[in-house]
Order: C-alpha cells, then structure tokens, then sequence
C-alpha cells in the first residue's frame, strides 16, 4: 500500500505522540534508547497502531534464528534503491519495538522489520506484509530441538495462505516446512553450516538423508525444494542463471547467505541484483557486531555468537592461527540462566589458537574447553586478556550479554 496517504486517525496520533513522549522520558532516565518503553506505552493507547502505521507500508519482515539483524540491515540498504526505507535497525523485534520505530518513519515507502521468531506469526497477522524473509531455524540458548520444531509448527500455521511473497531457505528442512504451507515461496539455496536440528524430518518424524547438498525423507519423501537463487562461493546466483558478485564488508558465510536471500527480496520489489548487492557493500558493522576496534594497541574484532548454530558460523569467519581469540561467555537473563548449551559446540574448531575465557561464566567454559583438550588461559577481565595476548588482530567471541558488557568497556 506504498503511496496511501490516508491520515492516522486522532488517537493513533495521540498513541504515537505518548509513546514518543514516554521514550524521551526513559532515555532521559538513562535507559537506553526508550524505544521498547515508548512501543508499549503506545500499544496501550491504541492496540491496532502496529497495523495502522503498517498499512502506509510495503512491510518486509525477516525472521530466524541467527542473522535477522544483518539482513535486515542489507535489504533496507538494498531497498533504499527504490524509496525511502524505515527500520528497526537496533534490534528491537517484538511488537513494541517494531510500533516505535514504524512510529518514526512516516515518509516511508518500506518498513524493513526485523522480527523475533516467537512473533513472527502475529506480526505479520498486523502488518500484512508484501515479503517474508525465512533464514534457518535452530536451537537457541536453553531451546531443544522439540521446542525449534514447535517454532517451525507455528509458523506454518501462521503463514498459510498469507499473500506475501515468502523469501526462504531451501537448504534448512525446518525452514522448508514451515514456509510450505504459503502458496508463494521462493527458494533460495543459502546454505546450512549447523545441521544438528536437521537429521529428522519435520513432516513425519523420519531420518533424513544428506547426499551433498540435498536432502529427503527416506519415509515420506518430503524433500529440498528446487531453489530460484543460490549462493555460490562468492556469487549470488539469479533465476536466470547469471552470477553476481557479492562484496560485502561483512565477514563470513553466513553473511553471503544473507546477502543472497536480500538480493532475493530486492528482486521482488524490482531492485535489481546488481544495484542490491552493490548498496550492501556499505554496511560495515551491525549494532556493533564485526566492528574492528583498538584496544590497548591491539585490534579487537568483535563478533556476537548466542547459540550453538551462531558460535559455528563465528568459528568459520575468524583468521587462522596463530591469530589470538578471547571467550566470554555470560548466563544472565538475556542469555539463558544454564550454560549446558556449551556442551553442543565443537570448540576443537579452535585449536591452535591461542586461547583466553572471561566473563562471568568463564569457569563454566574452561571445564569446556578442558574437556575439549584446548590450550586456554582464564583471565580476571578483558583488559587482562588483551594485554596478554600478543601486538595485531584479536577475535573476540561474546554471548549476548557479555558482547555488551565487552562494548562498554572497548568500544568506541
Ligand atoms: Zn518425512
């Protein structure tokens, strides 16, 4: 509905006025950004102003397990090749954040949503969105593979028969599954690195079977899709067969993954391959995540890894040995209180790195990495895990809380 002029109503006017007023109060108090707290209050005035300021809109939403805040950051900037673009670009994915930053964007032609999986369904109940964005789905924190099933379930329910073009990954058998009860998906070989929540099959329970890149049911013979596009190497392929070349200053697989579904969503909007992946060239850093900063006369790169999934791609990204790499993993709210989810990455990936653990759980993850049969030092904080690394590039790897606790005290 680009371009529908019709006003908000009064009181969709008045919620939103409130909620801009309730968020300036809180940052005021020194809680952050006042987004979430503004969204709520605004919510609460008027609980249909998410699809209110929606139906201005040409909505995408983009959900999954790892990667969401990245891609959506590359299709707005990809998107901006065709008009303007409001997003919620610092991660606030649920319905109160999202109503915020709709809230600031009124010139918009594109709402670029960033949304957490367990509101996927509603959220685009409210917003009816032009395209959905389907990345990979996994275990996350404390969640096991029944509950990820479950996830996919309610997806599947919550999108069929919507009438958004459903951008998804054909490589991911949850994904598969939860975006096939929409009648028009289009596929996007993205690659799966993590494939402990894929062995069985998500329609009946069955072993799946891996012969390269596909994979089938060996029981009911649900089945990859053939996709439309492909990542290939450092190549987004189109529909037509061409390949297009990605540059991205964002490192790793997993970003390319994302750079090919965003070219995917750019096409259906009309923006072509080349012009998208030419604009996400200008994304750097993503609310601080693969940002490059000095420390102490080192360069810290820091990277983000909230799961099992997250922490494998990360690994897959850093420079070799004998490049230095710093640990810290935190178990507050926001993380998962249990750290048992250690138990499920494959830390030998690090060997022969030199290694160092911080954080508040880093005995946790020493008992880990002792298992494992690393080489590690654990050290009081971050100051002293720098300084006894060696002059050059350090990766950092942090769990959610502890990547925050980590900008604060190196962040520029
Ligand atoms: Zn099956």
């Amino acid at each position: 509905m680009a371009g529908n002029s019709e006003p908000l109503s009064p009181r969709a006017k008045l919620a939103v006025t409130a909620g801009k007023a309730a968020a300036a109060v809180s940052k005021a108090a020194g809680r952050g950004s006042g987004s979430v707290i503004g969204g709520k209050v605004a919510l609460r005035l008027d609980p249909d102003l998410l699809s209110r300021l929606a139906h201005h809109l040409d909505v995408i939403l983009v959900s999954a397990t790892n990667g969401k805040t990245t891609t959506t950051r590359l299709i707005a900037e990809a998107l901006r090749a065709a008009g303007p673009v409001v997003s919620n670009a610092l991660g606030a994915n649920m319905p109160a954040g999202i109503t915020s930053a709709l809230a600031g964007g009124s010139d918009a032609r594109y709402g670029v949503i960033e949304v957490d999986e367990k509101y996927l369904a509603g959220v685009a109940r409210d917003t009816e969105p032009k395209a959905i964005a389907l990345l990979n789905l996994s275990r996350d924190q404390l969640d096991r593979a029944a509950e990820t099933r479950m996830l996919a379930e309610k997806w599947r329910e919550g999108l069929a028969g919507t009438k958004a073009t459903v951008i998804a990954n054909a490589d991911d058998p949850l994904i598969v599954w939860a975006a096939s009860s929409s009648p028009n998906v289009v596929w996007v070989a993205a690659g799966q690195e993590w494939k402990d929540d894929a062995w069985s099959c998500p329609a009946c329970g069955g072993v799946l079977q891996r012969p390269g890149d596909d994979w089938v049911c060996g029981e009911c013979g649900f089945r990859r899709p053939v996709p439309s596009w492909a990542l290939n190497g450092e190549y987004v392929l189109d529909p037509h067969g061409a390949a297009w070349p990605i540059h991205l200053q964002l490192p790793g697989r997993a970003n390319k993954a994302n750079a090919a579904t965003s070219a995917a969503v750019a096409a259906t909007f009309g923006v072509p391959p080349q012009v998208a992946l030419e604009r996400m060239y200008q994304v750097q850093a993503v609310a601080g995540r693969y940002d490059v900063v000095t420390f102490q006369e080192r360069e810290l790169r820091l990277l983000l890894a909230k799961n099992p999934a997250g922490w494998l791609e990360t690994f897959s990204l850093i420079d070799p040995p004998p490049t230095p790499v710093i640990l810290s993993v935190n178990a507050r709210g926001a993380d998962g209180t249990d750290t048992s989810w250690l138990w499920d990455v494959d830390y030998t990936r690090l060997a022969g790195h030199p290694i160092c653990v911080i954080g508040d759980r880093k005995l946790d993850l020493a008992v880990r990495l002792e298992v494992a049969g690393l080489d590690f030092r654990v050290c009081a904080d971050a100051d002293e895990a720098v300084r006894i690394s060696p002059p050059g590039r350090i990766e950092v790897i942090a769990n959610y809380t502890a990547f925050q606790d980590l900008r604060r005290r190196v962040g520029n």
